[in-house]
């Protein structure tokens, strides 16, 4: 199912590239990238007999589009190893054992175990399994939780015109969250701000900004740029001190676009300047923002009538829409969880916890989350292959 069915394994880039993608906890996967690079998971794959492929996104496939291949080379490859596979097995608990090691306590037996790897994943999308129940075992056994929110998820939002565009994608928008105050379009509110330009310069920085699709919905907004940036949304309190600003016109400076206006203007000034945007955007998408900002009479004016300050709304309309999002879909259709395992109390060499030596800890579980891109699948590879060969060298020392 990752991928839209064709998983998207990892992301052409370097380390750094991906590293970018988690924010400030990209740090954390420096050693581990350091040791599984993006480059040497594509041939690890190569050489499982899966041909993949780059997309000019950036974005790795396998050649045929077949997310089931990837799944089937690596079922392939553990099996060859001698890996023992057990399903419909639930883990119900995971202890250290008063004999040393630990007890694995799933709902027919328990197993012992020298060294343990927990790569139980978040608590999205929980009808693959992920229920998030690793999170209470290791708070158990010490480990410190960071709080729990879905990420890569579609938000909830928008206005009825935004609503009635549903299915129209377009593929480059600029999405900004930005505290609350700076998208109001409240003129007094923003001469305030303007009084004091320190305080205004410092807020005006965005807590984030994407630059990707956008997809329209009968719910409100999804697509990788939106996905990217809901992480900040569904934090603590974040649809109350944040607002979703579009810039439909990312590639253009606002100067740039007034005199587009005003050449227009001056040219064909019998033309409305909703057909004027339809030259560069979906006509009902340009028809929309400008009847949503100036009415729809104003819209349909030919442009040598239209008041200079309508074009000047117009133009901060394009550039910095507030799409106003209320809420998101949920862990349910959240492709990542934000949160989970806190990244201080894990050694990034080794994967292994600092506080019950022994454990291991990789993938989702952790508190990592990225962009959409392969991001998150590449961190799962990385963490995961520095736990298994941290464990087969202690294995090795010991002469096991
Ligand atoms: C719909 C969807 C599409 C995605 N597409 C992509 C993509 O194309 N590219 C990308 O990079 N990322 C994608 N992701 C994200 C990616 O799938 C995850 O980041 C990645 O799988 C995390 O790997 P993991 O091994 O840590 O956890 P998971 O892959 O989530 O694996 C955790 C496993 O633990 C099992 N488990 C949990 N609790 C128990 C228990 N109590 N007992 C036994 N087993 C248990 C679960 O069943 C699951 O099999 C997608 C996610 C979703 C939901």
């Amino acid at each position: 199912m990752s991928g839209g069915t064709r998983c998207n394994l990892t992301h052409d880039g370097d380390s750094e590239t991906i590293m970018t993608a988690f924010g400030k906890s990209g740090l954390f996967l420096r050693q581990a990238l350091q040791q599984l690079s993006p480059a040497a998971t594509v041939r690890m794959f190569n050489r499982l007999g899966l041909a993949t492929k780059v997309e000019a996104t950036g974005k790795v496939f396998p050649q045929n589009d077949r997310a089931v291949e990837v799944r089937d080379c690596l079922l392939a490859d553990a099996l060859r190893w001698g890996v023992q596979i057990k399903t419909g097995t639930a883990v119900r608990n995971l202890k250290v054992s008063p004999e040393g090691g630990f007890d694995v306590v799933t709902v027919d037996q328990t197993l012992h175990a020298d060294r343990v790897i927990v790569t139980s994943g978040g608590r999205s999308w929980p009808r693959c399994g992920t229920t998030g129940d690793g999170y209470g075992w290791l708070q158990s056994l010490g480990h410190s939780i960071g709080q729990t929110h879905p990420a890569l998820v579609p938000l909830v939002g928008g206005a009825p015109w935004t609503r009635d565009l549903s299915g129209l994608t377009l593929p480059n928008v600029r999405l900004s969250v930005v505290p609350k105050i700076l998208a109001t379009a409240n003129p007094l509110a923003a001469k305030k701000l303007g009084k004091n330009k320190r305080t205004n310069k410092r807020k005006i920085q965005p807590l984030a900004a994407r630059e990707g699709g956008l997809l329209f919905t009968h719910f409100g907004f999804s697509g990788p740029a939106p996905m990217d940036v809901s992480r900040h949304f569904t934090a603590v309190d974040g649809f109350q001190r944040f607002a979703l600003v579009a810039d439909f016109f990312p590639e253009w400076s606002q100067a740039k676009l007034r005199d587009w206006f005003a050449t227009a203007r001056n040219q064909h000034g019998g033309q409305s300047l909703t057909s004027l945007l339809a030259q560069h955007l979906p006509k009902r998408l340009a028809a929309g923002i400008l009847a949503a900002t100036l009415g729809e009479l104003e819209s349909d004016r030919p442009l040598a009538e239209l008041r200079q300050t309508l074009v000047e709304q117009s133009v901060s309309a394009i550039k910095s829409l507030d799409l106003e999002v209320h809420q998101s879909r949920g862990f349910d259709k959240a492709e990542v969880t934000a949160g989970g395992v806190c990244l201080r109390e894990i050694d990034p060499r080794t994967m292994q916890s600092r506080i019950i030596p022994g454990l291991y800890i990789a993938g989702e579980v952790l508190d990592l989350d990225g962009w959409i891109g392969g991001y998150n699948f590449q961190a799962a590879f990385s963490t995961g292959h520095v736990a298994g060969q941290a464990i087969a060298r202690h294995r090795r020392e010991k002469g096991g």
